[in-house]
């Protein structure tokens, strides 16, 4: 997988995230935190974000298929 697609993959996880609205006050999310966890043996994107209203915390979980491209966790180095 190219960086181009790893970016349009990142681009698309906070496509969902800018969607989505706080179920407390109806808010947008800032994406605080990008970090890769193994869930189940199946790797996962894991967004930590906060509501920038309200403050409400919620994560949001994305398979992560490039992992299994070279072998490493992507590296959260796009910010
Ligand atoms: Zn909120």
């Amino acid at each position: 997988m190219t960086l181009r697609e790893i970016m349009k993959y990142i681009e698309s996880e906070y496509e969902v995230i800018n969607k989505t609205h706080c179920e407390v006050c109806g808010g947008e999310f800032i994406t605080e935190q990008i970090q890769l966890s193994i869930i189940e043996g199946a790797p996962f994107d894991v967004c930590s974000c906060t509501c920038e209203n309200c403050g409400h915390e919620k994560d949001f979980f994305f398979s992560a298929p490039f992992v299994y491209e070279d072998g490493e966790p992507f590296n959260n180095t796009l910010n």
